[in-house]
């Protein structure tokens, strides 16, 4: 942030676009300024009179957001160039201040398929935690016996891989996930270990093992670390990654010998 006028308005840049193959172009909004606006109060702000700074009446900007808590990760959007969800942002905390004016850029992710605007399909997600099988089997064809003290170092890592929201951040801040690459990316790595390492879930660790060392698995990863950096939610996406690594040396040792 530059300035130290008292900032009285927010412009508000947005990459507009109706749908994937329309164009894209850029519509600048101005509203005042009040404190303890977040990014999607201020498109709330820009829906009730959407007319352009040049004076233009357009349809208002569509975006997504359910929660408003940073737990359903429909709001994300790259804001200011930073991938983030909208609701946690306050404008006086993101935005640069030019004057007596905040400035603000948003753009939808860029990893998914555009729905509009700031809208885009994150099914992505939710496909990949099919891939790794990322639930506890309760179909009843297993013995699932009495259940088992745990360590206490497993339950906190648990803890931290469980608290991952699917928002997407991580995908669109790794340079391995791209158009030319079919890595699954680390939110659906993250996962994996999650049900790993319980007691029940462990029961399908062979066929997420099956997957990770394939082609959309873990040699996908390139090991920059952006994805840990942009984490909401703290998950320890490269530890994951650290012992999935070795996991799957494991695996492909067994697999080799003929004991998996
Ligand atoms: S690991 Fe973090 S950044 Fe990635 S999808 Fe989950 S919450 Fe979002
Ligand atoms: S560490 Fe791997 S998963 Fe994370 S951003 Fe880098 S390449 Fe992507």
């Amino acid at each position: 942030m530059t300035g130290t006028a008292n900032p009285t308005k927010i412009r508000v840049k947005v990459l507009r676009q109706q749908d994937q193959n329309a164009p894209q172009h850029w519509e600048e909004f101005e509203i005042p300024f009040r404190e303890k606006l977040n990014v999607i109060s201020a498109l709330m702000e820009i829906r009730k009179n959407p007319v352009t700074s040049d004076g233009k009446a357009v349809k208002p900007p569509a975006w997504e957001a359910a929660c408003l808590e940073e737990v359903c990760g429909s709001c994300t959007m790259n804001i200011n160039g930073r991938i983030r969800q909208a609701c946690t942002a306050l404008i006086e905390d993101v935005a640069e201040q030019k004057g007596d004016t905040y400035e603000i850029t948003l753009e939808p992710m860029k990893k998914f398929p555009l729905i509009r605007d700031l809208i885009v399909d994150r099914s992505k997600m939710f496909d990949n935690l099919k891939k790794v099988k990322a639930w506890v089997p309760i179909d009843g064809s297993y013995d699932r016996g009495m259940a088992q003290p745990q360590d206490d170092h497993v339950r906190q890592l648990r803890y931290a891989l469980s608290r991952c929201m699917s928002c997407g951040c991580c995908l669109e801040a790794c340079p391995q996930v791209n158009d030319h690459s079919t890595f699954v990316g680390p939110a659906a790595l993250g996962q994996a270990l999650l049900f790993n390492v319980h007691p029940i879930g462990k029961m399908l660790e062979g066929e997420r093992m099956e997957f990770i060392t394939g082609e959309e698995g873990i040699t996908g990863c390139g090991n920059a670390q952006n994805c840990v950096k942009v984490c909401p939610k703290s998950v320890p996406l490269t530890r994951a990654i650290a012992e999935l690594n070795r996991d799957s040396t494991v695996y492909k040792l067994k697999k080799w010998v003929g004991i998996v």
